[in-house]
């Protein structure tokens, strides 16, 4: 609500009260009393803030009021009313710039800036500051480091409207305001404490610092902090400082704490600790997998070193390598097996093969068959194959069944290495099938591929046959043909199929034929046709990797 007065106060110069004009010109007879000394010069009044001298005027109904002279200079209260509220708190600030409390303050700040060198000009409430005619009188003005400045004390409650309008004014002027607080609490939140901080975008708050001889002021201020937690945090705090740590902002703001700087070096000070913590985690998680992979390893190579040892054990007691021992390995991973596989090529097989006495033959079977374990069977030892020191070996025996792994393992088969299959006291057919497959795994990659063309021995020698026009690896005479036809009709009839085809590829129908004078083949071949016996296709891929020729890709 606004009061009915534009003019809430006078301040009476003889007895120095502030009158509200709501109290003398309450009742009808005070009022005009009032006005009657007012009219002897018993009352001297004059406006509280621009200080010309007011009068008691009547308007129509005989309504009191206080008034500027005409032709008096402009006044915030010729131009703004004020709301009831806003002048409860000017008439407490009025009364109280006439306290003793006041009047100690503006002295002692003056009294003080008196004793700084590089300040001068000081005025304590008697220095006009006049603009357009408007004229303020601040509680002290200096002049410091060619800048201007006022002190304003404020003890109470004021509205913002006036701040403001101090502010404006003093800004337009080119002069610094420094608000110089007393008795009041800044961390409430209070109308006041909003308003200031909306005057003040540093919220920094002066008061002057009565401890000290010289001139100091306590500004409390709010600062930025990065907690444990790399959290922004604004407590308030309060430091004494000296005039010359203060700082002025373009729209003449004086502060001394930049928050809102300061909050942003901290913002980018928050952003460096989550990268360096996230960092830090890295080399963290890193160190630790380091850990774990270490811990790995050693497990692993306490792992292989058991398996060695069991291994050893085995070959000095010349015992049967255990199931245990062979699940372990097989178990094992594959960087693991690259360990042991690591170990055991150290000490070669060919060492083991010279070295071996009867009773180590399963080891040495166990070593060659055990596919997790690799080395290589083509390598020389002191420029000797592997055969060579098998078959040099005089106490090992069943050397066909270990000539077969090596084999398995991919061993070259050459031409010189057919002695000693020859040496082997084998029935000559034997001796001539054993060198044929070894030559035909020349071919071969695949374990399972050896071991299936030695398990078929026939059926490749039919097929080898077929293909060089003449017969190996059989036991059969040259030509007869019929009989070796025969025979692979009749015995390998589940294979008939592929045979048959091997037979047109290679021309050996021909040739058979021409032997097959009595029709016996022919009657069998036809017999075989009505019978169409269900063929056996485990052999095809070793097959095809022999005789490509035979099996077409089925890929495309
Ligand atoms: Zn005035």
């Amino acid at each position: 609500m606004q009061s009915k007065r534009s003019i809430q106060f006078a301040f009476e110069q003889i007895s120095g009260i502030v009158l509200n004009a709501n109290e003398i010109f309450e009742e009808y007879k005070g009022g005009f009393k009032k006005r009657k000394e007012y009219n002897e010069n018993e009352l001297k009044l004059s406006c509280c803030e621009c200080k010309q001298e007011l009068e008691i005027s009547s308007s129509k109904n005989d309504f009191l009021h206080f008034k500027h002279k005409k032709k008096s200079n402009p006044c915030i209260f010729k131009n703004s009313k004020f709301t009831n509220e806003e002048n409860k708190e000017l008439q407490e600030h009025y009364s109280n710039k006439e306290s003793e409390r006041h009047k100690n303050l503006k002295n002692e700040i003056g009294k003080k800036l008196d004793l700084i060198n590089t300040v001068d000009s000081i005025y304590i409430d008697n220095k006009f500051i006049i603009e357009n005619g408007e004229k303020r009188k601040p509680d002290v003005y200096c002049e410091y480091n060619g800048k201007k400045f006022v002190f304003e004390i404020q003890l109470s409650k004021l509205s913002l409207r006036y701040i403001l309008n101090r502010h404006n004014f003093y800004k337009r002027n080119g002069i610094f305001l420094i608000w110089i607080l007393d008795n009041f609490d800044v961390n409430g939140q209070t109308q006041m404490e909003k308003d200031i901080k909306y005057l003040n975008k540093f919220e920094n708050f002066f008061k002057l610092d009565e401890k000290t001889e010289v001139f100091r002021l306590t500004c409390k201020h709010k600062y930025a902090t990065l907690n444990n937690h790399n959290k922004i945090l604004t407590p308030w705090t309060e430091k004494s400082i000296s005039l010359s740590q203060l700082k002025f902002s373009d729209s003449f703001q004086v502060y001394f704490y930049d928050l809102e700087l300061k909050i942003k070096e901290k913002e980018s000070h928050q952003k460096e600790v989550v990268k360096e913590r996230k960092i830090l985690a890295r080399k963290k998680e890193e160190e630790k997998r380091k850990e774990e992979e270490l811990n790995k390893l050693n497990n692993s190579k306490l792992k292989v070193k058991k398996i060695v040892n069991e291994l050893r054990n085995n070959w000095v007691e010349k015992t049967i390598i255990s199931h245990n021992v062979e699940r372990s390995i097989k178990d094992l991973e594959e960087f693991e097996l690259t360990l042991l596989n690591n170990i055991i090529n150290n000490s070669k097989i060919h060492q083991w093969i010279i070295k071996a006495k009867n009773e180590h033959f399963y080891f040495i079977y166990f070593m060659l068959d055990c596919h997790y374990l690799d080395f290589d069977v083509n390598e020389k030892f002191k420029n000797k194959t592997i055969l060579e020191y098998l078959f040099e070996n005089v106490l090992l025996e069943n050397k066909l069944l270990l000539f077969k792994l090596i084999i398995q393992r991919n061993y070259i088969f050459e031409t010189k290495d057919e002695i000693h299959i020859k040496n082997l006291n084998l029935k000559q057919k034997e001796v001539n099938q054993i060198i044929l497959l070894s030559q035909l795994s020349n071919k071969l990659y695949n374990k399972h591929s050896i071991i299936n063309l030695f398990n078929y021995p026939t059926v490749f020698c039919i097929l080898e046959s077929a293909k060089k026009n003449k017969i190996v690896g059989l036991g059969y005479k040259e030509n007869q043909w019929i009989s070796f036809t025969d025979m692979a009709i009749n015995s390998y009839s589940q294979y008939f199929e592929i045979i048959n085809k091997a037979f047109k590829e290679y021309g050996m129908w021909n040739i058979i034929n021409s032997f097959d004078k009595n029709k016996t083949i022919a009657k069998k071949l036809e017999d075989y046709k009505i019978k169409k016996p269900k063929q056996d296709g485990k052999l095809h891929w070793t097959i095809k990797a022999i005789y490509p020729e035979l099996i077409e890709d089925e890929y495309f």
